[in-house]
């Protein structure tokens, strides 16, 4: 019964997770509590949000991984039914723009390729690095139930993805049609209104002379594809011009003058250029008086054949010319520099957005009822957090959810790339939006295990995210869930925030600041860096870890391996479960110990990992190695056999004790100090142990 003199966490750390998946106690039903635990017919449900399988796990996935493993095997002391269910994303566009990248290097182009070839060496690329994922998930201590992980292309998920599809069709909530979409000219596809980045930029204005008329535009170049000038009916300057015709500059085109109320007199001149296919507000205007658009800018982003001889331009050289020639022609009346306006960016590639009208866009209704008069997706998740049947921690996140709900808009579902769920009966080949098919997730990924795991674990108890996904996914995970099944998909979201380098910066590879999770666990052992992502990361904020912090935790495993390896030296003569007399002052000792146990509970309960895991660091650093163990010294050495035994007892029931209390924070160190551990009717592993008996 004695330990190596050193930790060894790298060996430790894979025969630990070799004999936990050996005891089969990840899988729910595996785990018997004891007769009496009020637990014992609870379950406590984690679906985890699948990583994007299209490289390695990063600091992020890191501390998502601490902080649901910490939940669950927290629960799983307490004597639930946990189930954390494990997966992989083809994350579509996001894994699109990773392959992109490879065949950039490779000198290839995904538009070169046939489209089955190409899904083919995707999937190939994206199960390989789901293979290594997997492992790093182990690495870093998951106790999750691999038995039941799924993927989002599995068959019998793109069964549950297109039954919601077709149900949302029959309620009337799904519509089809030409529409203007956000499209990226360098990815080749259009964008969700999420998936677009705003700033504000400044840029000229320009004031070109359409015969007797002056519009203001910040894109001259688009001009090609106007199709009216148009003023508001309540501007009485242009009251006489409206229904008549004037020039189209650089053209022999001639357009109507029409009136709208969407234009701002006070913008400009007062009068706008009406380009449907190239703007959002214009192709309403367009729509409402008829008038077809022209395409002036192609899907490259190059100026199109209607452009004449400035056709195969791109947008800044096209503007260029354009209004070069329209100076020469002395029809620009003047330029006004700081026009102060809102730009859409892609969030991947910055490039700017060119709205593009679309044929075949599928789009999901967001806030209209269903057919038979059910309230909308929107609606019903507003209702469901309003009416707390899902809580945010932290709290202060559920205003933001509420805000940007109100400002919804309806949701194009369709891509236009090749990786991805295809959508039925869509002749043009598009793809769903792979937030479509994760929004869907946690009912998915429970029912295409069984219809039993669905009844049973459903609804989740936690969704635990990072808040930059909260509209990306936390959000439509509450509108399809609650559509899909009638029942909230989770009872808490807990948002975590962005991990930080100690200058508070945000990691990247450019800065030279990552700290890959493999590499530290390699170094320090995952408990130590589990520890540096748990304690003072408040949820919500953006936690900082550093290299030195990661080697403080390691230090502290290192403490917790010579204090147990002194409480096992010291153990002669001991028997487990024997009668022991302990003193008043042991039983003060205990009690002690109990109060701490009692406040760490509190912690847990309220999800304050951050406080829980501190304290009990304090704790045994503080009072357990330097005060108690120290203490018990004279008596360990003495010669007195009944306060040495009361001693021996004391000492190994307050490591027992602790070691639990520590156990969902560093897994491995605990179980391996455990399997040591002279107990009574001792468990396999402490993995399954009952959370303090306080
Ligand atoms: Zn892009």
């Amino acid at each position: 019964m004695e330990l190596p003199s050193q930790y060894n966490a790298k060996e430790v750390e894979d025969k630990i997770y070799q004999l936990w998946e050996k005891s089969g106690f990840f899988a729910p039903e595996a785990h018997q509590p004891r007769a009496g635990n009020p637990n014992k017919n609870k379950t406590f449900t984690i679906i985890m949000p699948p990583p994007n399988a299209n490289g390695s796990l990063h600091i992020g996935h890191a501390l998502f991984v601490t902080l649901e493993d910490i939940m669950i095997r927290y629960q799983r002391m307490r004597g639930k039914k946990t189930l954390w269910l494990p997966g992989a994303d083809h994350a579509g566009f996001e894994t699109q723009v990773v392959f992109d990248k490879k065949l950039e290097k490779e000198g290839r182009n995904r538009f070169q390729i046939p489209p089955d070839q190409l899904y083919k060496e995707i999937l190939e690329f994206t199960l390989t690095n789901k293979k290594v994922m997997e492992h790093q998930l182990k690495k870093l201590g998951a106790s999750c139930d691999w038995s039941r992980e799924k993927f989002t292309l599995d068959e019998n998920i793109i069964k549950v993805v297109y039954d919601t599809f077709e149900k949302l069709k029959k309620d009337g909530l799904v519509y089809k049609g030409k529409r203007i979409v956000n499209w990226c000219t360098k990815h080749q596809t259009s964008l969700s209104d999420v998936e677009i980045k705003y700033e504000e930029r400044i840029d000229p204005l320009y004031f070109i002379k359409y015969g007797p008329i002056t519009v203001a535009t910040g894109r001259p170049e688009t001009l090609f594809g106007d199709v009216a000038a148009a003023v508001n009916p309540k501007d009485k300057r242009y009251k006489d011009l409206i229904g008549k015709e004037v020039p189209l500059p650089l053209t022999d085109k001639k357009i109507p003058v029409i009136a709208d109320d969407l234009v701002d007199i006070k913008f400009g001149t007062g009068v706008v250029k009406v380009t449907p296919s190239h703007d959002p507000v214009d192709f309403e205007i367009g729509k409402k008086h008829n008038l077809e658009g022209i395409q002036s800018v192609d899907f490259r982003g190059k100026l199109s054949e209607v452009a004449g001889v400035y056709a195969g331009l791109n947008i800044e050289e096209g503007r260029k010319k354009v209004v070069e020639d329209l100076e020469k022609l002395g029809l620009i009346e003047k330029i006004d520099k700081d026009y102060k306006h809102m730009v859409a960016s892609c969030y991947k590639c910055n490039r700017i957005i060119e709205p593009m009208i679309l044929d075949n866009q599928w789009f999901i209704k967001m806030t209209s009822k269903t057919k038979s008069g059910k309230l909308s997706l929107r609606d019903s998740a507003v209702k469901a957090v309003k009416d707390k049947k899902i809580v945010f921690v932290p709290k202060r996140m559920e205003k933001v959810f509420l805000h940007w709900m109100k400002n919804l808009r309806d949701w194009n579902i369709s891509r236009q790339i090749t990786w991805g769920i295809p959508i039925p009966g869509d002749e043009s080949g598009q793809v769903f939006d792979t937030w479509f098919s994760s929004g869907q997730w946690p009912f998915a990924a429970l029912k295409a295990n069984s219809e039993k795991d669905f009844k049973n674990f459903y609804p989740t108890d936690v969704m635990e995210t990072g808040w930059d996904i909260l509209f990306f996914w936390v959000a439509r995970m509450i509108m399809l869930g609650i559509y899909a099944t009638g029942k909230v998909p989770f009872k808490y979201v807990y948002l975590h925030g962005l991990v930080r380098d100690k200058e508070r910066q945000k990691m990247s590879k450019s800065k030279g600041n990552v700290i890959d999770p493999l590499g530290v666990v390699d170094l320090y052992g995952a408990d130590a860096l589990r520890m540096a992502l748990t304690v003072g990361n408040t949820p919500g904020s953006d936690p900082i870890v550093s290299e030195e912090k990661i080697k403080g935790y390691r230090n502290f495993a290192t403490k917790i391996w010579n204090a147990s390896r002194f409480v096992l030296m010291n153990l002669d003569g001991y028997k487990a479960g024997s009668k022991i007399q302990l003193t008043a002052k042991d039983k003060k000792t205990l009690k002690d110990f109990q109060k701490q146990a009692k406040e760490i509970t509190k912690e847990m309960e309220g999800f304050k990992f951050y406080l829980a895991s501190e304290k009990i660091y304090h704790y045994f650093w503080h009072t357990f190695c330097d005060k108690i163990i120290e203490k018990q010294k004279p008596r360990l050495y003495g010669q007195n056999k009944k306060e040495k035994s009361a001693s021996q007892r004391l000492l190994i029931t307050l490591l027992f004790e602790s070691l639990k209390l520590l156990h969902p924070f560093m897994p491995f160190i605990t179980e391996e100090i455990y399997q040591q551990l002279p107990l009574k009717n001792k468990k396999e592993c402490i993995m399954i142990e009952e959370w303090t008996t306080t």
